[in-house]
């Protein structure tokens, strides 16, 4: 059996195995009793909760609601969101924090809870390692009768989202193009918004696994292997493109109007050529993310900042360098103005307001911007063998450029490596990207040498 997964972004789990309603109520408790300590002086706490599609979330949601008020938290419930809504409704409603029910890209069996502070985004390592303490040692500050929190509805998240969005892009241009666009939203949490707010830019919308039933037509990761069916929809409608969203409906991936899938990384590559030519404050990326973005943002003379992997440390750079523009290669795309959340929506209104202004297709844009060739794999390794493959991929690059805030990236010419442990399961994910795909092949080949003279002692 499994163990549930309780990390600094919240928890995950199997529903029946390690995933219970007890799990959630507790969990809930800790937070509510987390931000009771942490914010004294309010006299009555308000949570948001949003949930993505999943049968379980329901029942999810009643249990970790009861936690919240047992520990004397208003909660508002809204519904069935998208993750990037939760992000924007906690700073719009004035919430003190908020849940996000869902366990993004993995199959249906499992579900998990993220939390929120009030700025909209996950709690800093610290503070989140303070809520898992909490919950693991049971410090749970239940109220009497009278101070028990109380559950209200709210349904307005879609529209406030989609009008953030809206304020960011030129929709009258949009529309004037008369897109058509094949959504795949995998039955998850982004259909009815995401038809929304493709109808609201004046396209054409045709609805793949629109229904937010949480019964995932396909594999719901949006990688190349899971979106042959988008791929050939988008072909045989001769749309202007496809998106396909994550069940949570903050990661998002394109296909062109040829149905060729170009992969999630040009989302945020797309997203950040749109912005930065008319802004110079920058962009936030992680260390996994491809080379585009750093030659997008050339192109328009500014910069971008390299963080560790993982949405809020994403999120946390660009409030600090007031970037507007961010995100992550595997189509996370963060747009400071509407939400600190990987948000599709925006994604979309970006990729689409570029074709627009620039009038061309994704597969021009693509060219205009790409040419690398990125290779991902993994490997087992543990903690002190990962070290040492870092240490010995150092000795046999010694002239790249090094990034040790998160594993080791190892910048050249060509290209760059980046190799990092996992902090779930004893392995080292190592990503490799290169100009051609023979330099990308040899910079992998080169880490799997090391890693099998580690591993063999
Ligand atoms: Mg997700």
């Amino acid at each position: 059996m499994s163990e549930l997964i309780i990390s600094i972004s919240g928890m995950r789990g199997i529903i029946g195995e390690n995933l219970f309603p007890s799990t959630a109520s507790e969990y809930g408790c800790a937070f509510g009793s987390y931000l009771k300590k942490h914010k004294p002086d309010t006299e009555k706490l308000k949570v948001c909760i949003g949930r993505d599609s999943r049968p379980s979330g329901n029942m999810l949601f009643s249990a970790l609601a009861a936690g919240l008020c047992a520990a004397g938290a208003d909660v508002v419930d809204l519904g069935l969101v998208t993750t990037p809504c939760v992000g924007i409704m906690v700073r719009h409603l004035g919430c003190d924090g908020a849940a996000v029910i869902t366990a993004s890209h993995n199959p249906i069996e499992y579900n998990g809870i993220k939390l929120l502070l009030d700025n909209g985004m996950a709690p800093p390592k610290t503070q989140a390692e303070v809520i898992r303490q909490m919950y693991l040692d049971k410090v749970f500050g239940y109220v009497g009768s009278i101070e028990c929190g109380r559950i209200c509805s709210d349904d307005s998240a879609d529209d406030v989202h989609i009008e953030k969005v809206l304020a960011v892009v030129d929709a009258g241009l949009i529309a004037s193009r008369k897109y058509k666009v094949v959504l795949d939203s995998v039955n998850g949490a982004g259909g009815r918004i995401g038809v929304k707010l493709l109808e609201r830019l004046g396209c054409e919308v045709i609805g793949m696994n629109i229904e937010q039933t949480g019964i995932f037509a396909h594999t719901p990761e949006p990688t190349k292997d899971n979106l042959g069916g988008l791929c050939e929809q988008v072909a045989e409608a001769g749309a202007d493109a496809g998106f396909a969203q994550d069940p949570d409906a903050d990661r998002l991936a394109i296909v062109d109007e040829k149905g060729t899938y170009i992969g999630e990384e040009y989302t945020l590559a797309l997203s950040a050529f749109n912005v930065l030519e008319g802004d110079k404050s920058g962009a936030a990326a992680n260390l996994s993310t491809s080379r585009m973005i750093d030659d997008v943002a050339a192109r328009f003379g500014c910069k971008v900042i390299r963080t560790p992997v993982g949405e809020a440390n994403v999120a946390d750079a660009m409030m600090k360098n007031g970037s507007i523009i961010g995100g992550e290669g595997n189509g996370g795309v963060i747009d400071t103005r509407v939400g600190p959340v990987r948000d599709s929506l925006v994604a979309m209104a970006l990729v689409l307001e570029l074709m627009a202004k620039k009038r061309k297709t994704v597969r021009d844009l693509a060219r205009q911007i790409g040419g690398y060739e990125m290779i991902k794999t993994k490997a087992p390794a543990d903690k002190t063998q990962a070290a040492e493959i870092i240490n010995r991929a150092r000795e046999e690059f010694p002239d790249a450029e090094v990034d040790e805030s998160d594993g080791c990236r190892l910048d050249f010419d060509d290209g760059w490596l980046h190799i990092r442990t996992s902090n779930t399961e004893p392995v080292m994910r190592v990503i490799a990207e290169a100009s051609s795909p023979r330099r990308a092949k040899e910079y992998i080949e080169t880490v799997e040498r090391i890693q099998k003279q580690v591993i063999s002692g």
